[in-house]
């Protein structure tokens, strides 16, 4: 035996090291390559600590400039991560790669038991360095300490034991090769680890380089990273354009930011954030999938550009970063959906969020109007959903209507048009011009009661779930009947006569087929006849953009109601019952052409109005 055999040690993992290698290293995370992110993340810290050291330990003369190098070595199927940090010695070794540094590993073990590998607990504890395990059948860990002069090396495949034994090496710090596995040869291609670099670790603030490419002829080594975190700097040494490169380097837009929002929270959750109001629309807003353009990353380290949780859905077109320290690196996916630091972040950048718009709609009304035009309907999406945000976004949230010619927010409508029954009106569809010609605003506009115009669909979702804006109750005007006062103008529709009512009842009888039910309107001055939804049905324009999409609205028939006063019912009213059977359909189809429907008989009805026109 050689004196060097002598000396290696074998040494079993821990128990629970041993059952959660198994599990880190098949099932814990999604993608393979985050094993390069949690090496570079370690290299990291050991050089921030080495650095730290340096400025207490007087003797010790600071390593830098700190690097981390990549080498890969695609003849012996080999990647090496090269530091020069603080450095383990034997004792290190053995504690943080031998063991489970964090306490509660194996109550953790026992309560998700063999069998049931519930991951989503897992990656509390830190297990970051045996995510090598995923690529590779063999770890070599070569290193030595700041304060020492002997090296050690580390070695295992990852299935229950390793071994430790002095080595000669001559750099300070750690060398860690991974003898990749023959499925996860992509990890030994050096375009590939210059992506996950780029990916994971840009702003990770040691300089990092790759060599090893055949390909290339004259290796030099560039470095891969940008090395610097915008979003941690001091605001007041940010120049607009580093703002903008940024924006245009991390998100999916291509012009200059609408406005840029940099804060830092210290308190219960610590974070900062960079995030920017968008000045266009992404090509993906409205993409089914609503996926958010915020980044998370817990120092400096990207863990995920897909988490939901981070920032509400009608918030997605949003793009930035948020950084907080809170977080383990190593904390998995699944567990950050439901992470409750990650929920007060949310709120956090929600809440501020908003205010800015708020603030925007103050300072800079045109602005506003032109961020408004492009995600208004977005924002409304919020309050279709269950959340506390609702009185936020109403202070900004503008409706065309039918009396003021700038939009306006529900507030300015009750302050500025009162009515005596606490309703706020509206009336849905496709634009502001047929809207404002529709039959059902006749009474509206000539009482001058303002109408809120609604364009877009989104509206027509929370409208009726809300129901209430303060004690304001919204009130389609295209429903059930219209409660209005007694004016001059509508003292007639109380005085129907007998032949009125006998014509009613003639209609109904006539029309049965086709509609539920026919009235007497109050709502039409100068059309002859319009249709409405009865009080509890689906309003008609919300039907309509259902049955586009293809959904279930179930089969109600609509209202008809008619003006008696009009010159059509007149004449109506005094003609034969043959007659009168020939040429009351009319009243129909009109109502339907007013809302711009197809008739089923266009010719039918064409030649009927001719033939009454000459009566
Ligand atoms: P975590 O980083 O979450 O603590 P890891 O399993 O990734 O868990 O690493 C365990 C420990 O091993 C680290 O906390 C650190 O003390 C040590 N370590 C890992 N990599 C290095 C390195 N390159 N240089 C110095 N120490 C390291």
């Amino acid at each position: 035996m050689t004196k060097q055999q002598e000396e290696k040690k074998t040494m079993k993992f821990e128990t629970e090291v041993s059952k959660l290698l198994d599990i880190v290293a098949n099932s814990l995370y999604t993608e393979k390559e985050i094993f390069l992110r949690e090496l570079i993340s370690n290299s990291s810290d050991a050089c921030e600590k080495l650095r730290y050291e340096s400025l207490s330990n007087k003797d010790l003369k600071s390593k830098d400039p700190f690097k981390i190098e990549i080498h890969i070595d695609k003849k012996n199927k080999t990647i090496t991560i090269k530091d020069n940090g603080i450095g383990m010695n034997e004792e290190d070794l053995q504690a943080n790669l031998g063991t489970i540094a964090k306490s509660g590993t194996e109550e953790f073990l026992k309560k998700i038991g063999d069998k049931k590998r519930d991951i989503s607990q897992i990656g509390k504890f830190g297990v970051g360095f045996y995510s090598s395990f995923m690529v590779s059948d063999q770890v070599v860990v070569r290193s030595k300490k700041f304060n020492s002069d002997q090296g050690y090396l580390w070695m295992s495949d990852g299935k229950g034991s390793y071994t430790v034994e002095k080595n000669d090496t001559k750099n300070q710090g750690t060398e860690i090769t991974l003898s990749i596995k023959d499925a996860e040869s992509e990890f030994l291609d050096n375009f590939r680890i210059e992506e996950i670099v780029r990916k994971y670790s840009d702003f990770v603030p040691i300089p990092i380089y790759v060599s090893g490419n055949e390909d290339r002829k004259e290796e030099k080594k560039e470095q891969i990273n940008s090395a610097e975190a915008i979003w941690l700097k001091d605001k007041t040494k940010i120049k607009k354009k580093d703002y903008e490169s940024f924006y245009k380097q991390s998100s999916t837009y291509y012009d200059e930011p609408f406005k840029t929002i940099h804060f830092k929270v210290e308190g219960v959750v610590n974070y900062s954030s960079l995030l920017f109001l968008p000045k266009s629309q992404p090509h993906d807003l409205y993409h089914p999938d609503r996926k958010n353009k915020l980044k998370l990353y817990v120092n400096k380290v990207f863990i995920s550009d897909k988490l939901e949780a981070l920032i509400p859905a009608w918030l997605r077109f949003i793009p930035g970063v948020v950084d907080s320290e809170d977080l383990s690196l190593n904390i998995s996916r699944e567990i950050l959906q439901n992470n409750a630091v990650i929920q007060k972040i949310n709120n956090g950048i929600t809440k501020r969020i908003l205010k800015e718009i708020k603030d925007l709609k103050a300072k800079d009304k045109v602005g506003f109007l032109e961020f408004w035009k492009n995600f208004g309907a977005v924002l409304k999406e919020g309050l279709y959903e269950f959340n506390e945000t609702h009185d936020n976004i109403f202070e900004f949230a503008v409706f065309g209507s039918s009396e003021d010619n700038e939009l306006i927010t529900l507030s300015e409508y009750i302050a500025k048009y009162p009515n005596d029954k606490n309703k706020i009106y509206y009336i849905s569809g496709e634009n502001k011009e047929n809207l404002m010609n529709s039959p059902q605003m006749e009474y509206f506009k000539k009482e001058k009661i303002n109408v809120l115009l609604i364009t877009d669909p989104v509206d027509e979702f929370w409208i009726p779930m809300k129901s209430k804006f303060k004690d304001y109750e919204f009130t389609s005007i295209t429903k059930g009947e219209i409660d209005f006062k007694e004016t001059q103008n509508n003292k007639k529709d109380s005085k129907t006569n007998k032949e009125d009512e006998e014509f009613i009842v003639y209609l109904k009888k006539l029309l049965k087929d086709k509609v539920k039910d026919v009235k007497i309107s109050k709502r039409l001055t100068s059309s002859a006849s319009c249709l409405v939804a009865d009080e509890n049905d689906m309003d008609m324009h919300l039907k309509k953009l259902m049955a586009a999409n293809n959904q279930n609205t179930g089969d109600e028939k609509r209202i008809l109601e008619i003006n008696n006063d009009h010159d059509l019912v007149i004449k109506m009213k005094s003609l034969s019952r043959e007659d009168k059977d020939k040429f009351s359909e009319i009243l129909f189809d009109h109502a339907k052409l007013m809302e711009g429907e197809n008739l089923d008989d266009p010719k039918k009805y064409t030649n009927l109005i001719a033939e009454l026109v000459s009566k």
